[in-house]
């Protein structure tokens, strides 16, 4: 039984749906914490080096592991990062998978200047529902939402409800910051 008086959530979604501004907003709302994956991963050096032909970092997920266990334990963590099942089941309360439409996450790789063969493996990863079903094989159904993220009124609906589950969750679990 977990005994973190804050709650662990999980952004994830196809790279361009949405984690990063999801997060700052909701943390900026909720006083947790953003751990952006990606800035652990450059900045505590938990890869094998960097894949020129994707241009991302070849992640070690041990490492990273090791390196953000603490952390996560005691709670209040929003993970940001496209990939879920590496995290144990035990430090997770919440999954929030983002969705978004091919055409809107076309114009937002194309942006960002995607490499052609790494902005189509993320848009087939989106339309093949890739990190929903990860999201799902790795997480009880009950903890795993999935919500749209095409708009910005789509976005403060999302931060809103989550925030509304944050809530329920610190009043659920109050009596744990008084037994500890
Ligand atoms: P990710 O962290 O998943 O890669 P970002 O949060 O960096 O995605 O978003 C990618 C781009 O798309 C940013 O320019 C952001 O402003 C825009 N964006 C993300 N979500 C929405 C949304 N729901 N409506 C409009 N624009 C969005």
């Amino acid at each position: 039984m977990a005994t973190r008086t804050q709650p662990n959530i999980i952004i994830t979604g196809t790279p361009g749906v949405g984690k990063t501004t999801h997060c700052e907003m909701l943390a900026q709302n909720t006083g947790l914490k953003h751990l952006s994956v990606n800035d652990v991963v450059k900045e505590r050096e938990c890869h094998e080096g960097w894949d020129e032909e994707f241009k991302s970092w070849i992640v070690d997920e041990d490492k990273l592991l090791d390196s953000i266990e603490d952390e996560v334990k005691e709670g209040g963590c929003i993970i940001d990062w496209h990939a879920c099942d590496l995290f144990p089941k035990s430090w997770i309360d919440l999954v929030v998978v983002l969705r978004v439409g091919s055409e809107k996450l076309y114009d937002r790789l194309k942006a960002r200047n995607y490499p052609e063969a790494k902005l189509q493996e993320n848009l087939d990863s989106e339309i093949m529902e890739v990190l929903l079903q990860e999201a799902r094989d790795s997480y009880d159904e009950e903890i795993v939402i999935e919500l749209r993220s095409d708009t910005t009124e789509e976005m403060e609906a999302n931060v809103e409800r989550i925030e509304a589950w944050v809530k329920q969750w610190r009043k659920d679990n109050s009596n744990k910051s008084e037994e500890s």
